[in-house]
């Protein structure tokens, strides 16, 4: 581990210059397979792939094959544990689902259960509905931010292996506490593994790790990628052995990272802190100025919550509120389609933590899909939209919102 801080040891370790006859930034090793020094050395890199012999402190065992590992996975892993605090050991995988799914498969087996915060990414909850369910492995949803029910579903959940939670949640921003969570796995023998998808807030705002949670996963696809040009996600997990089965399944399942998507995913690392800043500034800055405009309802996002429980956790658990609000408009779904219509600066698409500035109505895209019951919990009503916002200038996306926000009340 890096004795400097995150923003240094990003920039100045897990990267040997002399490893890419010194070049500056690493070189795509653009290779499917890995020539041995010497047949012992083979043997003994498969023994460790195999679990059948441990490596030594230090002792980096020769590389193989692509699919069980490669060095540009190497190295974007090594470089992505600095930005997460606690974090051990980190997997790359080629989607956030798959990040989430392998995570899962992992640490589970067939009468096993998964007790999950709702609403979740509408991908991961048709994984544990449509995949898990008819495979064996029962999920129990519970409201978010209700940390009694879901403490009573973990206490009541027989085999439950894994509490997985989701927050921020997507599109209200509904927080579920942490700390509470991992107090209540540790309630019960053997202990479910705590598992949170980071991807709204971290790893800049939200640390799971150092507050007691297991595994941490994300989307990097969204902030961490930063720019709408890479699908990704990565697993990270506060003891490295946690990390072992994990890697395992990723090397049966063939869904590791890339070469050139870790060789890009690396490149964007030194920048996620000072682009989720921005961001955050941003959206706190237009958030809280749209309160006041005549064709919003109500305006979610973090510095705007109104009940006492939600502003605690917020306060314990987060240190900026993020990049990412929701509008409620008077008028429904023609005032919100109007919205998106009048947009100049802001474009309508889904996905979220780009450098620019992209704004969905969830009702009828990312949660068309979700049952009429789901959706009164989730507060996904006909007049919400959601906005991811980006690193332009703030008051250049203020005017935009305004100026669309005007004809949205006309409509
Ligand atoms: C996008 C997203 C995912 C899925 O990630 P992909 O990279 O699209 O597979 C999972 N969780 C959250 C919170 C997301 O926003």
């Amino acid at each position: 581990m890096s004795k400097h801080r995150p923003s240094t040891a990003i920039l100045t370790s897990g990267f040997d210059p002399a490893l890419s006859v010194g070049s500056a930034r690493p070189a795509v090793f653009r290779s499917s397979t890995y020539v041995f020094p010497t047949p012992e050395a083979a043997e003994r890199a498969f023994a460790i792939l195999g679990g059948r012999q441990q490596p030594e402190p230090g002792e980096n065992p020769a590389l193989i094959y692509s699919r069980f590992n490669h060095p540009n996975a190497e190295i974007v892993e090594a470089q992505i544990l600095p930005l997460e605090r606690g974090g051990a050991a980190a997997a790359v995988f080629n989607s956030g689902m798959a990040a989430i799914m392998t995570a899962i498969m992992a640490h589970t087996k067939p009468g096993d259960a998964i007790v999950y915060t709702v609403p979740l990414y509408g991908g991961t909850q048709s994984l544990i509905q449509n995949f898990l369910a008819p495979w064996g492995i029962q999920g129990v949803p519970v409201e978010g931010g209700k940390a009694e029910a879901l403490d009573k579903a973990i206490q009541e959940t027989p085999n439950c292996r894994i509490v997985l939670i989701e927050t921020p949640a997507n599109p209200t921003l509904t927080m579920s506490d942490i700390q509470s969570a991992v107090a209540s796995a540790e309630k019960i023998a053997p202990r479910p593994l705590v598992m949170v998808d980071n991807t709204f807030l971290g790893p800049a705002f939200q640390h799971p790790l150092a507050i007691g949670a297991d595994v941490c996963l994300y989307s990097a696809t969204k902030y961490l990628g930063g720019f709408s040009d890479i699908l990704a996600g990565v697993a990270i997990t506060r003891d490295a052995e946690l990390m072992r089965p994990i890697r395992s399944k990723r090397g049966l399942f063939g869904n590791i990272l890339a070469p050139d998507e870790c060789w890009i995913l690396d490149s964007r690392l030194p920048t996620v802190k000072l682009r989720m800043y921005r961001q955050s500034k941003n959206a706190q800055r237009i958030a809280e100025k749209l309160v006041k405009h005549p064709a919003v309802r109500r305006v979610y996002y973090p510095t705007l919550f109104d009940d006492p429980d939600q502003i605690r956790i917020r306060l314990s658990q987060c240190d900026y509120p993020g990049g990412i609000f929701s509008l409620d408009l008077h008028g429904g779904k023609p005032a919100a389609f109007e919205f998106l219509r009048r947009l100049k600066v802001g474009r309508n698409a889904v996905s979220l933590g780009g450098v620019e500035t992209l704004v969905c109505h969830p009702r009828s895209t990312t949660h068309s899909a979700v049952s009429a019951a789901e959706l009164q919990i989730s507060g996904v009503v006909d007049g919400l939209v959601r906005v991811s916002v980006g690193i332009e200038d703030w008051r250049d996306l203020l005017t935009d919102f305004e100026e669309a926000l005007d004809h949205a009340a006309a409509a």
